[in-house]
């Protein structure tokens, strides 16, 4: 499928499954030299995050655990309200241990830094961030990626966990909004 039709407006694919599953690779091969030895909780960020977390755990292979926030923030707006809400506490206990927290894409960084902030409050030993995507030109707020899978313009994508309007998050490739010429 290279392109989705939603009522007027058309997404054309950006990034392939084929072009996701390998960065994953990548990426899950250089955690586990990074927590070689640990056992890290991979915390993810719902909802957005669930495809992106399973295929890096999937990857990842290694002896970890995981847990969820789940924040609400855009409700159903294609541009963010600026409000975070925290919907989903964790179910664990983060003090002394090793986080990674997985986000599907940071645009503003206003969601990472929220939860990096309320993370903090519980003293985990150490604190990493990846995200699938980063949009380097919307960043707003000084929220730190450790781990970056794909650096995209700042507009808006669907597929892959992502939504509009709550829908399309089962796409298996990453499409992006057309613009107009
Ligand atoms: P931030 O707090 O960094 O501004 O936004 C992060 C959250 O906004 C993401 O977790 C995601 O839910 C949502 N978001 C940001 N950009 C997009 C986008 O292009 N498409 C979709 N579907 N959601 C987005």
């Amino acid at each position: 499928m290279e392109s989705v039709k939603i009522g007027e407006d058309v997404f054309e694919i950006l990034l392939p499954e084929e072009q996701i599953r390998a960065r994953i690779k990548e990426l899950a091969a250089r955690l586990r030299l990074d927590y070689a030895g640990k056992t890290p909780i991979f915390i993810g960020i719902l909802n957005g995050s669930f495809i992106f977390m399973s295929d890096l755990v999937k990857e990842f292979g290694d002896v970890c655990e995981i847990d969820f926030f789940k924040l609400s923030s855009y409700g159903d707006e294609l541009i963010s309200s600026g409000a975070v809400k925290l919907l989903k506490e964790l179910n664990c206990t983060v003090t002394g241990r090793d986080l990674i927290i997985v986000e599907d894409i940071v645009d503003t960084g206003l969601s990472i830094k929220f939860i990096e902030q309320l993370i903090a409050e519980h003293s985990p030993n150490s604190t990493r961030v990846i995200s699938l995507l980063l949009k380097p030109d919307s960043l707003k707020y000084d929220a730190k990626i450790d781990y970056i899978g794909f650096e995209i313009p700042s507009r808006y994508v669907i597929g892959y966990g992502l939504d509009y309007k709550q829908q399309y998050r089962n796409l298996r490739s990453i499409y992006v909004l057309r613009e107009e010429v």
